[in-house]
């Protein structure tokens, strides 16, 4: 039973960013748009989707509601906010931080809790827990029925049972795959103009998730650490319904790995196809969940674009990530995806520890003889929880504290043991101009295009692709 008291006004909010800077916020990553694209954040989406209809919630997005942290602030004082769900992100931490001190000031009785990759980290879970009552590890674990009665003082004292992350277990191990629900996707809260996603055929899209975490194991990324789990093939199909009445033609699966649990993915896309469901989609996609039978059933149910991981020309050398990926497996599913006119866009790491000029440039090459559509470059960084930052703390090349890396280079890069950073951020900007930059791959862009809607999205993406690679 819900207590309408504590549950009225829930206020999730998404914290404005310095310079209107287009940084996404997730639990398993946080990066810096590297075209025009502003991401929906899903997991402030599966949050609000695990409250019941009987709760408030409002949705508040700094950066798409184009509102600065004093209105934010200001907005506060009008709702009397009764929960306050919101994000702290490694590469943004000074800025998110200093908000959660000023929320806590304003609200010194309202529960807040808190979400982010920084948090997989205890020194900064504790550091956050001074002012927030709560870590969320995973979206799916939130237990909204015992929040309804929870004070600050029981989130404190027993936090799993509200599922809550324990911060004294460490990091938050172990692959469930297990089956969570939601109560009621909002995405009405989420259909925001601002927000963009770079391979859409149009301009409004929704994002749903089968599945949340990765099963996978790549020690260079967050989401190894993160716990898994997916949503009964008939909930999603219940969400798909909702969407296309409310007029949405486009959505991004945002599930790490698609296709995982294979059966229960396997009913959603039937339903798709069976039901007439008929979006215009794309996911992340991992080669070993490659069979031509399930990519050509994916077509069927509207998949226009995947994106994957190939990270590096040598991937033998990726083993010690804890990723194997045979190179057959990777080229025979690019092969298939251009039978079927499933675009593909790979996702490289520049600059890894030992990879040396000459390494990167074999990447960059290898990028451009598959037959891809899009290559989204990457520079090595030392992300919260993962190997690369370990090993850079260990070799002296960063400290502890150390905040505001990504992947994208624009805030601050870490030189690998044999390359500077000015010699990564050249490089990188060298791959985007030659990887795009050339007559045959632009005439197969134009080929592809669908509509006028289309070719704005692509244009503009293009454009702020290639002003960030500058
Ligand atoms: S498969 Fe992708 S999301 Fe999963 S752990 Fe590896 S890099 Fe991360």
């Amino acid at each position: 039973m819900f207590n309408n008291i504590f549950m009225n006004n829930v206020i999730l909010i998404n914290p404005p960013t310095p310079d209107r800077k287009k940084i996404i916020r997730n639990t398993g990553c946080a990066s810096e748009s590297k075209g025009n694209y502003l991401l929906q954040p899903y997991d402030f989406l599966l949050i609000a989707g695990m409250f019941p209809s009987v709760c408030n919630v409002h949705y508040l997005d700094g950066l798409a509601d184009n509102l600065s942290q004093e209105e934010i602030l200001s907005d506060l004082i009008v709702k009397k906010p009764s929960l306050i769900i919101t994000a702290i992100v490694d590469r943004l931490w000074d800025n998110d931080f200093s908000f959660l001190i000023k929320l806590r000031t304003q609200h010194p009785q309202t529960p807040i809790l808190i979400f982010g990759d920084i948090l997989v980290e205890k020194k900064y879970c504790e550091e956050v827990l001074q002012y927030a009552d709560g870590v969320i590890a995973s979206p799916l674990e939130l237990n909204t029925e015992e929040l309804a009665l929870a004070t600050r003082e029981n989130l404190k004292a027993d936090p799993s049972r509200y599922g809550l992350k324990n911060v004294h277990s460490g990091l938050p191990v172990g692959k469930k795959s297990s089956a969570r629900k939601l109560y009621r996707p909002r995405h009405e809260l989420f259909l925001k103009n601002l927000y963009r996603f770079p391979f859409a055929t149009f301009k409004n899209y929704s994002t749903v998730n089968i599945s949340w975490g990765c099963p996978y194991s790549c020690s260079y990324c967050l989401a190894s650490q993160l716990p898994s789990y997916y949503r009964e093939a008939e909930e999603v199909l219940g969400e798909l319904r909702e969407l296309s009445n409310l007029g949405v033609r486009e959505i991004y699966f945002a599930d790490l790995s698609f296709g995982i649990p294979y059966a229960n993915t396997r009913k959603v896309l039937e339903g798709m196809i069976n039901e007439k469901l008929y979006f215009h989609w794309s996911t992340y996609f991992h080669p070993n969940q490659y069979s031509e039978e399930f990519l050509t059933l994916m077509k069927n149910a509207g998949c226009h674009t995947l994106i994957i991981g190939v990270e590096s020309y040598n991937l033998a050398s990726l083993e010690k990530y804890g990723r194997t990926t045979p190179k057959e497996k990777i080229e025979d599913l690019i092969k298939c995806a251009n039978r079927l006119k499933i675009n593909i866009c790979a996702d490289f790491i520049l600059g890894l520890p030992n990879e040396s000029k000459e390494d990167v440039l074999k990447t960059i090459a290898y990028a451009k003889e598959l037959n891809i559509d899009y290559a989204s470059f990457n520079i090595a960084a030392p992300l919260p929880g993962s190997s690369i930052k370990r090993m850079a703390i260990e070799e002296k090349r960063l400290s502890e504290d150390d905040h505001h890396y990504d992947s994208m280079g624009k805030s601050k890069v870490l030189s690998s043991n044999l390359l500077s950073n000015e010699e990564l951020v050249e490089l990188k900007n060298y791959a985007v101009r030659s990887f795009y930059l050339r007559p045959g791959y632009l005439m197969k862009r134009l080929s592809r295009l669908r509509s006028w809607e289309h070719f704005l999205i692509q244009w503009e993406e293009m454009i702020q692709l290639f002003r960030k690679a500058s």
